[in-house]
């Protein structure tokens, strides 16, 4: 056994390190060879690994349960889910403390059995860690009502590059003065610290959840919908859209486009909320209004959703272009997209979300998200919008044809990683 593994077997213990190729593939993303994958148990274990990686010059990755290779070869691949524990519920101030491996799912099945509500529903719904989630950030269908991921995130404990360790934040909701680090750290992918302990702040239980479905015969006419709706002032839980294609292999049953509406409150408001959606979309045409009532099926159409939006982000995510442009401005928008793509009708996928203004398109072939992704940025922006995701930045400095800008702001969020992760030990194969 070389040098470094004993010490690591030192550190964390020998049945807690794996070094067989075969092995370690299952916890591994891309094509890096990593010394081994290591289970850490506890934040003074993380620590240990990171001072040593420091004085080896190891690169560390970490992940909830699979790991990034990229730029890790040689390196450590920190696996979280031995830190799973829920460490404290305090119903008082409505906030947890948990460990960052405890897996999304879990985290809200027992919030729920609690009688509490943590809302940000991440992609990767079932194999998804809270510390991903905060460590990614980003924003779903509910967060008109809900607000982002970040929202939640009171305070952690962090491990530092240098292995030093940062406890930041408290349970109350007033906790910043001057620069926020506490929402800096989120969106950070490991390039700042890695995550050991997240204050998350928690939400009661709505009393009531329903779902409202209609079928529309067009796409266009469904997002017009969507914007009575919001001129009258009716914010529902999520006003989403999936098109024919899509909803024919997720409900069968649909004529052409599904709208999915998502109410969550009180009882009362919220079956009056129903009706008033029903008549909008009835008076917009659409066929098959059906208002959902019952817990089994509400949970069954969610599921649905949510297992075909990870679905598009992670098997189809080569092929996924998406823009915002803010919900009133989604029927222009359609509109001038149709002039770039062609008819969005026969289109392999479209997906609305209504209050936030975000189109997503599953396009024909991989090779056209180049092709179109400048022009579509460039329209996104016309309509004072963006472009989601790793390509936004990018693309907003070269719409406007801006080398400069584009440098600028990788310098800056260099000079930043570097400050906090001198030796450049963190996630190699993240770039911000
Ligand atoms: C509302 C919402 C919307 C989302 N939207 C998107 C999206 O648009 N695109 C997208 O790719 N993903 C998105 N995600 C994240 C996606 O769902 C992730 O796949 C998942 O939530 C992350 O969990 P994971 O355990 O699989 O993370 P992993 O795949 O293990 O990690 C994800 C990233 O976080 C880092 N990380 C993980 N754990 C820690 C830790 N403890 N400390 C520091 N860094 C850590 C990893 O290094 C990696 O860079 C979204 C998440 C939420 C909550």
């Amino acid at each position: 056994m070389n040098k470094a593994m004993a010490q690591i077997k030192g550190l964390i213990g020998e049945g807690h390190v794996v070094d067989s190729v075969a092995e370690m593939a299952k916890f591994l993303r891309g094509n890096g060879k990593p010394l081994a994958v290591v289970f850490p148990g506890s934040t003074a274990e993380v620590s240990g690994l990171v001072k040593l990686a420091n004085e080896l010059n190891l690169k560390i990755a970490v992940g909830g349960q699979v790991v990034e290779s990229k730029g890790l070869d040689g390196g450590l691949a920190l696996v979280l889910s031995r830190m799973n524990k829920i460490l404290e519920i305090d119903h008082a101030n409505l906030v947890a403390t948990v460990e960052p491996g405890i897996l999304h799912a879990a985290f809200v099945t027992k919030m729920e059995e609690e009688g509490l509500n943590f809302p940000p529903e991440p992609f990767a719904v079932e194999t998804g860690s809270v510390g991903g989630c905060f460590a990614i950030g980003d924003t779903d269908s509910k967060a008109f009502q809900y607000m982002p991921t970040r929202t939640y995130l009171l305070g952690y404990e962090m491990v530092l590059p240098t292995g030093e360790v940062l406890d930041i934040g408290n349970k109350c909701i007033k906790n910043v003065s001057g620069y926020d680090l506490i929402h800096f750290a989120v969106g950070s992918r490991g390039t700042l610290g890695i995550f050991t302990k997240l204050l998350i702040k928690l939400l009661p239980p709505p009393e009531v959840k329903y779902a409202v479905l209609a079928d529309f015969a067009s796409i266009h006419k469904a997002s017009i919908a969507f914007t009575t709706l919001i001129k009258r002032n009716i914010h529902p839980t999520r006003l989403n859209l999936i098109n024919a294609t899509l909803a024919k292999n997720t409900f069968p049953a649909t004529e052409g486009n599904l709208v999915m509406v998502d109410l969550e409150g009180f009882k009362a408001s919220t079956e009056l909320l129903a009706e008033e959606i029903s008549s909008v979309f009835k008076l917009a045409g659409a066929k098959n209004i059906r208002i959902v009532t019952n817990a089994d099926e509400y949970v069954k159409i969610w599921r649905a959703w949510l297992s075909l939006r990870g679905e598009l982000n992670t098997q189809d995510v080569e092929r996924i272009l998406d823009i915002n442009v803010g919900p009133m401005k989604m029927p222009p928008a359609l509109k001038a997209l149709e002039e770039i793509t062609g008819d969005l009708a026969g289109y392999p996928g479209i997906v609305l979300e209504g209050l936030l203004g975000h189109i997503r398109m599953l396009l024909p072939t991989a090779a056209e998200k180049n092709q179109l992704a400048g022009k579509v940025n460039a329209l996104a922006m016309s309509f004072g919008g963006n472009v989601s995701g790793v390509l936004g930045s990018r693309l907003v400095c070269e719409a406007y044809n801006d080398a400069e800008m584009w440098q600028g702001i990788t310098s800056l969020i260099n000079q930043i990683r570097k400050q906090f992760d001198p030796k450049g030990i963190l996630a190699p194969g993240a770039s911000l």
